[in-house]
């Protein structure tokens, strides 16, 4: 039988594309290799799941570290995070906003999150246990081949996701599948995810637990901000502000370790510098100056990494003022390696986009071919980012499809 649409993978991306190919009554199945659909989806945020976030197109794209970010305009301009808030709308599950960016299912569980998504989906559609093992372009349409059958079709949507997370059912087969055909892949590499630390380890391992939650990090040699919090854990560092810039620190890691920085305490700059001016024109002691601003912990290891002791702010010449500013402001920490692409909660790489059309995520070179989701190379930060892209991407495809089958 010849198909209309076969979609490889029952992830987000896979499952809105499938909603779109429903909703237009296309004669479509989708093949999934586990014995259940979007194992990931169920873990994400904390099996929360941080559905999208709140932000325009323009910063949404903005936030992403991507150089080809703006390969995303179209995608998100058609279905963007507005839009995925209505549709699961439609779907009666409601989104909270949270931290005044991430929203979350009013429910506060992932398993609402997939099952509004497969409220439309008609059960005769989604084949389990279906891994597909190859995929052929026969020139007029497309052969899919599982170990339980063989599949024809006019288009095929590959869903499949990158390596992260292996056990979930996303190992990179997309990849092998757009490298036997010929296309330009880019290799998988960490994201979103914490970094370890020797420096961390040997120096500052008594910090083990501490948050800064309104940590700002910078890359050493890069201008890019890095808001979000950080936190020192016992092999290195953690936290939003880590897990965002993770993607540039492992592409920086190839040519050697990593110096980032962060301010040490919660307060702005401006705030340690008013605060730093009073303590000296009280001649605090300086140990006060410091506990003012963060823990007695923190204080102290700060006293011990400068080798100062607590005496009178004064009694310290101004250059040591300068290096006691230099390491509340600017708290440096090298980053020897990230975390293996298998663990990281996304991939960057995948299929080049420049073998896709930004306008409909099909391959250029090859009619009727679509790569969706993680299996391109569009990822994000954490924040709802990863979903997003997702979900617009597959919902893009499906259009494409639709009008195409329609026009014909
Ligand atoms: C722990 C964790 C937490 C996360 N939290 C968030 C969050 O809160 N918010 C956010 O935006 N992002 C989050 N992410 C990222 C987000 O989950 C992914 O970016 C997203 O799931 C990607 O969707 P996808 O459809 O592209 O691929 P996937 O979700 O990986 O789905 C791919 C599907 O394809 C199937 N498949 C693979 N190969 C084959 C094959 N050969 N044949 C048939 N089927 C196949 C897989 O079994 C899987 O079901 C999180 C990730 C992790 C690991």
């Amino acid at each position: 039988m010849m198909y209309d649409v076969v979609i490889i993978g029952g992830g987000p991306s896979g499952l809105m594309a499938a909603n779109v190919l429903e909703n237009n009554h296309i004669n479509y199945i989708l093949l999934e290799k586990n014995d259940q659909l979007a194992k990931k989806l169920l873990l994400t945020g904390g099996k929360r799941c941080n559905v999208t976030n709140n932000l325009s197109i323009h910063d949404f794209i903005e936030s992403l570290n991507m150089k080809h970010r703006r390969f995303l305009y179209h995608a998100l301009q058609r279905f963007g995070p507005e839009d995925i808030i209505q549709f699961f709308k439609e779907r009666g599950l409601g989104l909270l906003l949270e931290q005044d960016l991430k929203y979350f299912p009013e429910t506060q569980k992932s398993q609402s999150v997939l099952d509004a998504l497969l409220r439309d989906i008609k059960k005769e559609h989604l084949h389990y246990n279906e891994a597909v093992r190859k995929l052929n372009d026969d020139g007029t349409h497309f052969t899919v081949s599982t170990d339980q059958g063989i599949y024809q079709a006019k288009h095929v949507i590959v869903a499949t996701g990158s390596k992260a997370y292996p056990t979930t059912g996303s190992n990179g087969d997309g990849i092998k599948f757009a490298e036997a055909l010929g296309l330009k892949t880019i290799p998988f590499t960490p994201a979103e995810t914490h970094v370890y630390s020797e420096h961390v380890k040997k120096e500052l391992l008594d910090l083990q637990g501490t948050t800064l939650s309104h940590a700002v990090l910078y890359i050493q040699g890069r201008k890019q901000a890095y808001p979000g919090g950080v936190l020192f854990t016992h092999f290195g560092l953690s936290g939003p502000s880590v897990l965002h810039a993770s993607e540039v620190i492992a592409e920086e890691i190839v040519h050697g370790p990593v110096t980032v920085h962060f301010n040490i305490t919660d307060f702005p700059q401006n705030r340690v510098i008013e605060r730093f001016e009073d303590a000296v024109q009280k001649n605090l002691p300086i140990l006060s100056f410091l506990e003012d601003m963060m823990t007695k912990r923190l204080a102290k290891k700060i006293l011990d990494l400068l080798g100062f002791v607590n005496k009178k702010i004064n009694e310290y010449s101004k250059k040591d003022h300068q290096r006691l500013l230099d390491i509340i402001l600017k708290f440096q920490v090298k980053i020897d390696r990230v975390e293996v692409i298998e663990k990281a909660f996304v991939n960057a790489g995948g299929l080049s986009v420049e073998e896709l059309d930004p306008q409909s995520m099909m391959v250029k070179s090859m009619s009727g071919l679509y790569f969706v989701g993680e299996t391109t190379d569009l990822q994000g930060p954490i924040g709802g980012f990863n979903l997003t892209i997702a979900f617009s991407t597959g919902h893009l495809a499906g259009q494409s499809i639709v009008k195409r089958i329609i026009n014909k």
